[in-house]
C-alpha cells in the first residue's frame, strides 16, 4: 500500500514516502515557516515532490498521516495551539492536506503517532499493550492497550509528561505546578540548572561541556558532567532518574503493559539511564507489573518521525476501512 507520512516539527517538517510493512521509499525535508500560507504551499509541493521520488503519481497513494506537536484535535483535524509557531493556531492541517492531495487523511499528536509507529514498525511490533514515552526536551506519551491506541475524550490520553507528582514543584508550561515533565524533561531541568548557577555560583563541570556558556546547558551537557563525577550533575541526574522512576510506576500500576518504550534520551544515553532507572522502580510498582514487563529503548531511532506518519496513516486507513478490528490486533 502507498502511504505518505507528514512530520511537523516546531522549525522541520519531513514527508515520506513509504508502505505498511515500514519501508521507505523517499523522503522531503523542508523549514516550517511561520506563516501559515507559505506552509500550506510548499507543503503540497513536498507531498507531490516525495511521490515523485517514490516513482508515484499523487493519485497512487492509498492514505496520508500526519504527526504534529499537540495541542491539537484530531476530531477536528486542527492544530490548536502550536508552541513553537503561533501563527499555526488552529489550522485545519487535514483539510489543508485533503485538498491537496484528495486522499484520506489521518492526523494525531507527534506522541501518539510515534506509539503507533513503533508498535507497527518496531522491534515490540504486535505487542498488544504497549507504552511509548518521548523522554526528550519534554515528556510526551502514548498508549496502546489491548491493540488499539487509547485517545481519550479530548485527545488528551497519555499526556503523562503532565501528571502532577508534586503540587508544590516547578511551574509548568501547561499551567500546572510539579508536572512529571518538569523534573524528567530536557528543557525544564537544563532551565532549573541555569537558575540554580547563577544564583548560586556554583563551579560545574556543567559549564564546560556547554562551550563555557550558562545560556547553552542543554541536557546532554548534563550527561557529560555526570560521566566525568561532577558533584552537581550527579544530583541533578539522580533527581531526574528518580522522578523518572516515579511517574514510569504510575503508568505501571496504571496500566500493568507488557512493554514500555523510552525515546531520545534513553537511546542516546541508555547505559546512564536503564541502570539506574531499574535499580529504583521496585519502590515504585508492584513487583508482578514489573517483572512482567519489558522496559527499553525505543527501537526506531532516527527513523521514528517519517515512521510515525506513516504509522499514523496505516492505522487511521485500516480503522475507517471498517477492517481494523482484525488487523489491528495481528502482527504486521
Ligand atoms: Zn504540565
Amino acid at each position: 500500500m502507498k502511504l505518505l507520512g507528514i512530520d511537523i516539527g516546531g522549525t522541520k517538517t519531513a514527508v515520506c514516502a513509504g508502505d505498511e510493512t515500514g519501508r521507505l521509499f523517499a523522503s522531503q525535508r523542508m523549514a516550517t515557516p511561520q506563516d501559515a500560507d507559505t506552509y500550506r504551499r510548499n507543503l503540497l509541493i513536498a507531498c507531490r515532490r516525495t511521490a515523485e521520488e517514490a516513482g508515484w503519481r499523487l493519485g497512487d497513494v492509498g492514505a496520508v498521516g500526519i504527526s504534529a506537536p499537540g495541542p491539537l484535535s484530531v476530531q477536528d483535524g486542527l492544530l490548536l495551539a502550536p508552541p513553537n509557531n503561533p501563527g499555526f493556531a488552529n489550522l485545519p492541517i487535514v483539510r489543508i492536506v485533503q485538498e491537496g492531495v484528495n486522499v484520506p487523511v489521518y492526523f494525531n499528536n507527534d506522541a501518539n503517532a510515534a506509539a503507533l509507529a513503533e508498535w507497527r514498525f518496531g522491534a515490540f511490533r504486535g505487542t498488544p499493550d504497549l507504552v511509548y514515552l518521548t523522554f526528550s526536551t519534554g515528556m510526551g506519551g502514548g498508549v496502546i492497550t489491548n491493540g488499539r491506541l487509547v485517545q481519550g475524550k479530548t485527545d488528551s490520553a497519555g499526556e503523562f509528561g503532565h501528571m502532577v507528582l508534586d503540587p508544590s514543584g516547578p511551574s509548568c508550561g501547561c499551567g500546572l505546578r510539579g508536572c512529571w515533565e518538569s523534573f524528567v524533561g530536557g528543557r525544564m531541568v537544563s532551565e532549573q540548572v541555569k537558575g540554580r548557577i547563577r544564583r548560586e555560583a556554583i563551579r560545574t563541570q556543567i559549564v564546560a561541556e556547554a562551550g563555557g556558556d550558562v545560556e547553552a546547558i542543554s541536557m546532554r551537557a548534563i550527561t557529560e558532567a555526570y560521566r566525568k563525577g561532577d558533584p552537581l550533575a550527579v544530583e541533578v541526574w539522580s533527581e531526574v532518574l528518580e522522578r523518572l522512576a516515579q511517574g514510569i510506576g504510575i503508568i505501571l500500576m496504571a496500566l500493568d503493559p507488557q512493554v514500555i518504550l523510552l525515546g531520545t534520551m534513553a537511546i542516546r544515553e541508555a547505559d546512564i539511564v536503564m541502570p539506574l532507572l531499574m535499580e529504583r522502580l521496585p519502590r515504585y510498582a508492584w513487583k508482578w507489573p514489573l517483572e512482567k514487563c519489558r522496559i527499553a529503548p525505543a527501537s526506531l531511532g532516527d527513523r521514528i518521525g517519517d515512521l510515525a506518519g506513516l504509522a499514523v496513516a496505516l492505522v487511521g486507513w485500516e480503522s475507517s476501512e471498517g477492517r481494523g478490528s482484525e488487523k489491528r490486533r495481528l502482527s504486521p
